[in-house]
């Protein structure tokens, strides 16, 4: 692993995003988009634990 600017951007965002995660779970809000609602199935959560939207939406986003 090498020390640059675009590692610790990486890794600060990657902090955000569990910092989020985890406010979701004490929110009890864990698991369930945050666009449509739903609740994501876990195989969406366990290839991006810290993810906020459903594959429908991650994917209807692309592009924005
Ligand atoms: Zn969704």
């Amino acid at each position: 692993m090498t020390d640059g600017p675009d590692d610790l951007a990486f890794l600060a965002e990657s902090l955000d995003r569990v910092e989020a995660a985890m406010a979701r779970l004490d929110a009890g809000t864990y698991g369930t988009c945050d666009h449509c609602e739903r609740d994501m199935d876990s195989a969406t959560l366990e290839r991006d634990p810290a993810t906020t939207v459903c594959t429908d939406c991650a994917q209807a986003r692309i592009g924005d």
